[in-house]
């Protein structure tokens, strides 16, 4: 039985429903601390959210252990269908979450919030229809044995989650892990918690209490006490390489599973007899500009054919010259702002590097907003840096922000070599009309989402993860559920 009060009705509502409680076993549970949010396009504070402490951290470790052994014991199937009701009841209030999220994370409307609602549905919609997908094995080891090996939940879950797409991460992480009969304590973004958090709420009146908990905090208070806890027997992370590493070593420690997607600087290779247009629209869509770049898969590094170069520019700048770059709720905005000073800070220095680099060549596209309400300090325009040096640091790290690097080629080989050339590992995309060279290109890159001709997003049923830096572990699809949110237990029987 749930005792949380009605759902907010308007954003403000939902700012001030959970100012300073995490949402417990079905319940709100009052945090003493509490962190200010920012509205990034205005400098205004939204609300506060939590900053849970240890203590009400393990609050919510226990809530989610002390549900897990019933839960487990509900049939998938039947598991699988009260988490597809729960992503169902999401549409009721779509709307609502999309306009909390821009309001929080500076993403426009129309291009990103409502797109993100819609996805992360879907992906707990799909993972909810996977509920008899949890299969074993039987395995011809003896005739007169039965040999056979059954999947299990794991235990309690902490699955962490970032600003950039909270939404759609939270549903990756959470679909499986509750499909699978696991128990999961989410810890939001302390940048932008509230979408997460009514998204969570709308969820958790269609489960047993305590089977989803979601706390917010700080992550060397909030984040760093999840991770410690003796009970959480699985953590899945996605964010920032530092972040990551320092998980890692924490699960090792242990010796719990730990699934890490972490950043990327994904290689987009157009080659001599690419479809110009799809390869600039690949470009834009790829980069994420309408995301102002914020993405792990973002097709940061562009690698154009020497033929193809003026003219796919000269595309490229008439697009990124369209983007309207306004207030995120207005219906007419493509591209909104950066999540706060700190990545804005970053993102300029390395455009201020390649400023400072000989022969370098920096250009920014569209017009910077001038409306009274709205702050100027994180709104940047989309930018394109070209002839840098193979090795400088705004080819080899990731940006995290609307800034490509484009590049032009000609020798197949050397190109290859480019592409792989830096620790990451996660996205990648070749755009050609030859099959041989999509077949070639695709073996050698060395990257765990490997496209040709499109620059699509995460989609449910198809593994997701990185190799190298970019992480460990695969999210989306029923083989990502299987392999890494259960245990495969073998089990040998001789009646004999
Ligand atoms: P971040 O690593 O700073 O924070 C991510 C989450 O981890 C937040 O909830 C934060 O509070 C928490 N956290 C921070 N320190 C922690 C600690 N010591 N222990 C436990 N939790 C801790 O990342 P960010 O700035 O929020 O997100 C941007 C990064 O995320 C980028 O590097 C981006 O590439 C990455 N990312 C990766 C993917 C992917 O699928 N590979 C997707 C989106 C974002």
């Amino acid at each position: 039985m749930t005792t949380l009060p009605p759902l907010p009705t308007t954003p403000d509502a939902t700012f001030a429903a959970y100012a300073s409680s995490n949402l417990v076993n079905a319940a709100l549970a009052n945090t003493q601390h509490t962190l200010d949010v920012r509205n990034p396009a205005t400098g205004q504070v939204l609300g506060t959210a939590p900053a849970s402490t240890a203590e009400d951290t393990a609050l919510a470790v226990d809530a989610a252990q002390a549900a897990q052994a019933a839960w487990a014991a509900v049939p998938a199937r039947d598991r699988g269908k009260r988490v597809s009701a729960a992503a169902r009841a999401l549409a009721e209030h779509a709307e609502l979450i999309a306009q909390v999220l821009a309001r929080e994370t500076g993403k426009a409307i129309r291009t990103e919030c409502r797109g993100e609602v819609a996805v992360a549905s879907d992906i707990m919609d799909f993972y909810g229809n996977l509920g008899s997908e949890i299969k074993g094995q039987t395995i011809p080891y003896n005739p007169r044995m039965l040999t056979m090996t059954t999947r299990e939940p794991l235990g309690v879950v902490a699955a962490i989650v970032p600003w950039n797409v909270p939404l759609v991460l939270f549903a990756l992480k959470v679909g499986p892990a509750l499909v699978a009969g696991n128990t999961v304590v989410v810890k939001a973004s302390e940048e932008a918690p509230f979408a997460t958090f009514l998204m969570a709420d709308i969820l958790m009146r269609h489960l047993p209490a305590g089977v989803l908990n979601v706390i917010n905090g700080t992550g060397a208070e909030c984040g760093d006490a999840l991770t410690r806890n003796p009970d959480i027997a699985k953590i899945t992370f996605t964010g920032s390489e530092a972040v990551g590493e320092t998980i890692y070593k924490i699960g090792a420690s242990r010796i719990i599973p730990v699934s890490l997607e972490l950043g990327g600087k994904s290689p987009m290779i157009i080659c001599e007899d690419a479809d110009l247009d799809k390869a600039v629209a690949g470009a834009i869509s790829g980069m994420r500009f309408t995301r102002q770049g914020q993405s792990c898969t973002a097709a940061s590094r562009i690698y154009v054919h020497e033929s193809l170069r003026s003219a796919f520019m000269a595309q490229l700048e008439q697009a990124l010259n369209a983007l309207v770059i306004g207030n995120p709720l207005d219906e007419s905005t493509d591209v909104g702002t950066i999540i706060n000073a700190r990545q804005m800070a970053t993102i300029q220095r390395y455009i201020a590097l390649a400023e400072g680099t000989e022969g370098a060549t920096v250009k920014r596209y569209g017009t910077l907003p001038k409306s009274a309400d709205l702050s100027p300090a994180l709104f940047i325009q989309p930018t394109i840096l070209m002839d840098l040096p193979d090795n400088h640091p705004c080819v080899m790290e990731e940006i995290f922000g609307p800034v490509a690097v484009v590049h032009s080629w000609t020798d197949y080989e050397e190109v290859i070599a480019a592409a792989n050339s830096t620790h990451y590992g996660l996205a990648a995309s070749v755009w050609t009309r030859s099959l041989s060279t999509a077949l070639d290109s695709t073996a050698r890159l060395n990257a765990g989402y490997v496209q040709v001709n499109q620059n699509l997003t995460i989609q449910p049923n198809v593994s997701y993860g990185g190799f190298g830096r970019s992480g460990l572990g695969k999210e989306a699809s029923l083989e990502a559920m299987l392999e890494h949110i259960t245990r495969s237990k073998t089990i040998v029987m001789n009646f004999d």
